[in-house]
């Protein structure tokens, strides 16, 4: 399988309204043309990229996928925002009934429903060779088929999140990832309370 080249998402009208939406959408461009060109060079030494669409066993037992604040709050636009019917009901219905542990809320009938505002951590992981056997990791099975993702890019992309911290300075921006300033605000996916998305989805103001 091949990775496609990445592009910005673009969400135009959204970037002019919402002033957190650019950063984010930035971050995860930088980590985007990293993962690319970490496959290329895998790709070059004779892998072959596992990962493909359909292909979903890593969502279902991986249960330790760090979110940041503001991936946190770019899951919460988009599942509000942009997903419709039937896709909307489907993934209210999981966000409800979710338990640590379970496959990812956001799987839904073998795809990611928020695929493009997945967190870093699901874009960094990608297997060669082989797809995942079901209940495999191969963080622990193959290790040697894991991307490593690149780390400059990796850290250029944590580092475009800071100014949603009102970290903005370039110098306080490098402070702070060599403080890991951002390690401090990571949270679990699996650890998150999904049912106040499932509200929100439904128009609750939450408190
Ligand atoms: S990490 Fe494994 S299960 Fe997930 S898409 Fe890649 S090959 Fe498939
Ligand atoms: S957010 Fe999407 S890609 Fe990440 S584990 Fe959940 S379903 Fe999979």
């Amino acid at each position: 399988m091949s990775y496609p080249k990445p592009k910005r998402l673009q969400f135009p009208k959204d970037e002019a309204q919402v002033s957190w939406l650019p950063m984010l959408l930035n971050a995860y461009f930088i980590a985007d043309k990293g993962v690319y060109e970490a496959i290329q060079k895998r790709i070059k030494r004779g892998d072959k990229l596992a990962c493909a669409k359909g292909c979903s066993s890593c969502c279902k037992i991986h249960i330790t996928i760090p979110v940041y604040p503001l991936e946190l709050v770019g899951i919460y636009w988009y599942a509000i925002t942009k997903i419709g019917a039937p896709l909307r009901d489907a993934l209210k219905e999981n966000l409800r009934h979710f338990s640590t542990g379970d496959p990812c809320p956001f799987l839904i009938k073998g795809a990611c429903s928020i695929h493009p505002m997945r967190p870093l951590a699901c874009r960094h992981f990608n297997v060669f060779n082989k797809p995942c056997s079901p209940g495999e990791d191969p963080y622990y099975t193959r290790r040697q088929d894991v991307l490593t993702p690149l780390e400059k890019y990796k850290n250029k992309a944590l580092a475009a999140m800071l100014p949603f911290h009102g970290i903005k300075e370039r110098g306080k921006r490098k402070q702070a990832m060599r403080k890991g300033f951002l390690n401090s605000q990571v949270q679990n996916l699996h650890e998150v309370n999904w049912k106040n998305l499932a509200l929100r989805m439904d128009g609750a103001v939450l408190k």
